[in-house]
């Protein structure tokens, strides 16, 4: 029944003069997202909202599902659109509308008019009461409030007229494009990609990249960042995933340096690697999934020692979540299911049985002292022979 949307955003109205390029990366996403959809559709900013007119058939679960994966969309409303008609028709139709939408209601209503086409022949007020008066008439139990209604029909009055009341969520946030571009370290587990999803959602364009240790880590755990990669860019949009060969130097560490350090190290080794190609991709920052005291890798001492090569900033907008909460974002986002599947990440595979979990920089610093004859010439070669491969939904 219904032939248009109206999309609401909240948070980029608030940008003074540079509002119209947070409005323009908003369009620019929402049509990205329209892609995926069957159909020919037009969008229209007028100040504060976008609407999207359908212009042939469409899906709309399908169209539904796309406008609200878009970050910066705050709420779509569906919209019963009109050729331009007289009172009654309208009135008729807004009947026709509550009729649909809210059949055997006992809710109250009102009804709200905009009229930005001042050609019409009643007023907003006048066609408030008309069209609220056709409602009662024709809906039993319908009462009207016009403080605090159940329900709020609004009416729009432009080149065409446009009728709606529901709202359904959007996830909020800031169109990607909008506030630079990061590095996310991305791993097989639960966290780093609901980590990447909520830098995205500000407004960031991610890249990512992941650490493999073959033969230690298998084919499948490799294809198993890439399918979370993929359901991170149902939100971001196409994602550039650089593969890290990290076999040597995860054994190179192994050899010669403590085991209860190996995790830290290599964790060090992991940002520097990190940083020097998200340097080289122009990105401005890195982008990690811990949380303080998850691991012995993420206490506060740790996460001091493996920070200390960066010379971006890392951010971890997971670092006070609990699990359950980081477990709640990846259902809410599709990648908990892809998460849990067993394959073994790089991390686990070299895993000491007591890791040090207070690490001194000055311990560990003397340690890689221990790796200095050819780690640089491998680390190097690992950004060298990374592969990049470019990571989106279809
Ligand atoms: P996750 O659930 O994201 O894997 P985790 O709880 O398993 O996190 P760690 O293994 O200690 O924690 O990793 C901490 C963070 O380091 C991850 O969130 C991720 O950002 C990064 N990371 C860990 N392993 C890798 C890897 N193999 N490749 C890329 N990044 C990694
Ligand atoms: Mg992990």
């Amino acid at each position: 029944m219904f032939q248009s949307f109206l999309i609401k955003y909240a948070e980029i109205g608030i940008k003074g003069k540079n509002r119209y390029l947070f409005e323009d990366a908003l369009v620019r996403q929402i049509k990205l997202a329209l892609k995926k959809c069957e159909g020919s559709f037009v969008l229209s900013k007028t100040p504060g909202r976008i609407f999207l007119d359908a212009e042939t058939d469409f899906d709309y679960d399908e169209v539904i599902e796309a406008l609200t994966s878009v970050f910066g969309v705050w709420g779509v409303c569906p919209v019963v659109r009109l050729e331009m008609c007289e009172p009654e028709e309208l009135a008729k139709a807004a009947v026709d509308y509550f009729k649909k939408v809210y059949p055997n209601t006992d809710k109250t209503f009102k009804v709200f008019t905009r009229r930005s086409n001042k050609g019409y022949p009643l007023d907003s007020m006048e066609l408030n009461v008309c069209i609220g008066d056709a409602i009662i008439d024709a809906v039993p139990g319908i009462k009207v409030d016009v403080h605090n209604p159940d329900i709020t029909l609004t009416v729009e009055v432009r080149d065409k007229i446009y009728l709606y009341s529901e709202i359904i969520p959007g996830p909020g946030g800031m169109p990607i494009g909008t506030n630079g571009k990061a590095m996310l370290l991305l791993s097989g587990g639960i966290d780093s990609p609901v980590a990447g999803w909520m830098i995205a959602k500000r407004g960031v364009k991610i890249e990512a990249v992941y650490f493999h240790a073959p033969p230690y880590t298998s084919e499948r755990a490799k294809q198993k960042v890439i399918d979370l990669a993929k359901k991170v860019s149902k939100y971001t949009g196409p994602i550039y995933l650089h593969i890290v060969n990290f076999t040597d130097i995860q054994l190179y560490i192994y050899e010669n340096t403590p085991h209860d350090e190996l995790t830290i190290i290599m964790r060090r080794y992991m940002m520097r690697i990190a940083e020097a190609i998200a340097k080289e991709s122009e990105c401005q920052c890195l982008v990690t999934g811990e949380s303080i005291g998850q691991v012995a890798s993420q206490t506060t001492q740790s996460l001091v020692v493996t920070n200390e090569v960066c010379t971006l900033p890392v951010f971890r907008p997971l670092i006070a979540f609990d699990k359950e909460d980081i477990v709640a974002i990846s259902k809410k986002i599709d990648t908990y299911e892809t998460s849990i599947l067993p394959f073994e990440d790089c991390c686990t595979i070299f895993v000491a049985k007591h890791p040090v979990t207070k690490p001194n920089l000055g311990i560990i610093k003397k340690h890689e002292e221990c790796l200095k004859e050819k780690i640089d010439d491998m680390v190097n070669k690992a950004i060298d022979d990374k592969e990049t491969i470019i990571v989106s939904e279809d």
